[in-house]
């Protein structure tokens, strides 16, 4: 399994982070807290736009 990371930009007030592609605790943004991934059944789910993916 390719462990991919991607840049997720936040919805809420534009700041951009790095995180893993299938987080397994939700992750929130840096900035504002905004949820930007949550983990769901094995796959993440991913709140914010993805600007670029690591793979
Ligand atoms: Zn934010």
């Amino acid at each position: 399994m390719v462990n991919d990371f991607i840049k997720i930009k936040c919805a809420d007030c534009g700041n951009e982070q790095v995180t893993f592609s299938k987080a397994a605790t939700t992750v929130t943004c840096n900035v504002c807290g905004a949820t930007l991934v949550k983990p769901k059944g094995g796959k993440a789910d991913i709140k914010g736009e993805v600007v670029e993916v690591y793979n």
